[in-house]
Formats: C-alpha cells, structure tokens, sequence
C-alpha cells in the first residue's frame, strides 16, 4: 500500500505572502487534498535576524484568504532547534560526521590557495577522518561526512534526472558552533519528522536537494519524491520584480479580485490542463499532478487575471 500523501509549504516570514510562494502553497495542497493526503505548514523562522511575527501573519492570513487549509497547527522551525541538534550529534555518533576546528580564517586561506592554483576551491577540512582522541577543547562546527566521489542523482518529478558530481559538494555544516542549525539540516530533519512524502518547491532548492538527500541518506531515513516547480517570468520574459505589478498576494485581495479567480490564475502558472482555461477547485483538486507541471517559467498575464475575475 503505497503511504498517505504529506505535502508542506515551508515559507520563511520575511515579507508578506508573494505570488511565487502562494502558488508553491496552491500546488502543495491541490497534490494533497486531490489524493485525501495532508498539507502541512512550516514557518522557517531560523534567520532570526530576518523572520518577524508581522510576516508570519500576513503569511498565514494570504493562505487563508486563498482557501489554502493547513492541516493541524503551523510547524515553527526554530523551537525545534534541539531536536536539529540532537540529529546533527547522532550523526557524529554513527560516523557520518564530525568535529571541525578550523577557523574562518584558515577556511579563508584555503579558498585562496586553491584560486591562486586556479582549482576550484571546495573547501577539505583538515579535521576530516581526524581521529577524536585528538580533538582540542575549542569551538567547533559539526560537518557531514560527505561522499567525495561518484554522484549524487535526484529523481525529480518536473526536473527530470538530474546528476550532481559528488566533488563539487564541500563537507556541509550541519551544527554551527554556538550550537543553532544551519538551514539544510533543518529542513530535512523536520520534512523527515513531519512525515512529507512529496516536497514541491521552487527551482531555486533544486541545488540543495543533493545535499539535502545525503543527509537522508547519513540518517538512513526515505528521501521524499521531489519536484522542483519552475520560476515565474514577468511579461517580458524576465525574472519577476516589482515593476512587473503586485506580487504580494494581499494586494489582489485589497483590489477586490475574487479568491476563486487568484486560484485559478496561480494554478495556471508553470501547469497546464490540456485546454483547460477555467476550472472549478474539484476539478482543480482531481486534475492536479506533478506530471503536469512545465519545466519551463511561466509567464504572468495580469490581463488574464483581470480577464478570469472578469
Ligand atoms: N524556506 C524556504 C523558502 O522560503 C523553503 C524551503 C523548502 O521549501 O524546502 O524559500
């Protein structure tokens, strides 16, 4: 029997809910709700310095103005800094990680030996295979063990295959040295504790799924089926900015659109329905799959918005 679908959106509250991100939610709960599966919420709030409660609110207020329904209380990362940790440590345990020492400084100089030889400078700690008997009383970092050789392939639902060479990856830190997360641990600890089967996020993350998979792998836990949903073009096919119209989903609620028609128009971003221009959220729900999402950006039309709430 295959599991339960278990999808996320794991927004970091920095800013009010945009478009990119409303539409990462839409298809996030469309994959869930279509199978009877659970959609789950996750505030990333590690960058303390960035994340604020105004943006968490406005972030959850978008998704419900939407019709987006989370499944039980909203997950937030950072008061699950312990649990992070005590990964980060089983790792070193079982051998899948260990002590570095080395000084930013030394990082630094490493860096710059390797430019000067014109090698690419991924970084190898010193401390790597480093017996533990041997380890000073200093402040360390907790890196992965990472393969050195052959690749790491991601099976991804919209990317396709694709191949990341083992050597172009550094020793990622998992557990900085006063102790806090880095974000890549983070991420699949809680996508692992949370039970998400399917992660469907922004191509953006598709370079970190391969760290991320090694972390899976070092813990022996099941990797998650990927899809990485491409990025969303302004109408003259460049990287969406400001200039290109609203982008917080808020302001489209302010100008009266109708929540109905804003589904409609985000589900239409980077997927497609045969012909199918205007659908009901059941059909939407009964139609949506991952097989269906184009590789390519999508392109915003605001006129069809318009033309859609019209
Ligand atoms: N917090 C990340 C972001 O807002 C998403 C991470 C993920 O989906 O794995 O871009």
């Amino acid at each position: 029997m295959t599991p339960p679908v278990v999808t996320r959106f794991a927004p970091s509250p920095t800013g009010y809910l945009h478009i990119g991100g409303a539409r990462t939610a839409l298809f996030n709960w469309l994959y869930a709700r279509g199978r009877g599966g659970k959609f789950l919420l996750r505030i990333e709030d590690t960058d303390r310095e960035r994340s604020t409660d105004e943006a968490t609110a406005a972030i959850l207020q978008g998704l419900t103005w939407l019709g987006l329904d989370w499944d039980g209380e909203p997950i937030t990362q950072f008061a699950r800094k312990d649990r992070h940790a005590e990964v980060a440590y089983a790792m070193l345990a079982s051998g899948k990680a260990y002590k570095c020492f080395s000084t930013q400084e030394e990082i630094n100089a490493f860096r710059e030996e390797a430019e000067a030889r014109g090698s690419y400078a991924v970084f190898q700690s010193p401390w790597r295979g480093a017996d533990p008997s041997t380890y000073p009383d200093a402040p360390y970092v907790i890196r992965m063990l990472a393969p050195r050789d052959g690749e790491t392939i991601i099976q991804d639902e919209v990317q396709g295959t694709v191949t990341v060479q083992n050597s172009a990856l550094d020793d990622m830190i998992c557990l900085r040295s006063d102790g806090t997360p880095t974000y890549m641990l983070a991420v699949v600890v809680d996508d692992h504790d949370m039970g998400v089967t399917h992660v469907v996020r922004g191509v953006e993350h598709l370079n970190n799924a391969a760290r991320q998979q090694m972390v899976y792998d070092a813990m022996g836990w099941a990797v998650p089926v990927w899809a990485h949903i491409p990025l969303i073009h302004g109408e003259d096919g460049k990287k969406l900015s400001k200039r290109h119209g609203a982008l917080g989903v808020h302001e489209y609620q302010v100008m009266g659109y109708p929540a109905a028609a804003m589904r409609n128009y985000l589900a239409r971003l980077g997927w497609s329905h045969g012909d199918d221009e205007f659908f009901t959220s059941d059909q939407a729900k009964a139609w949506f799959d991952l097989a269906g999402i184009n590789k390519a950006p999508a392109r915003l039309d605001f006129k069809k918005l318009q033309h859609i709430s019209g």
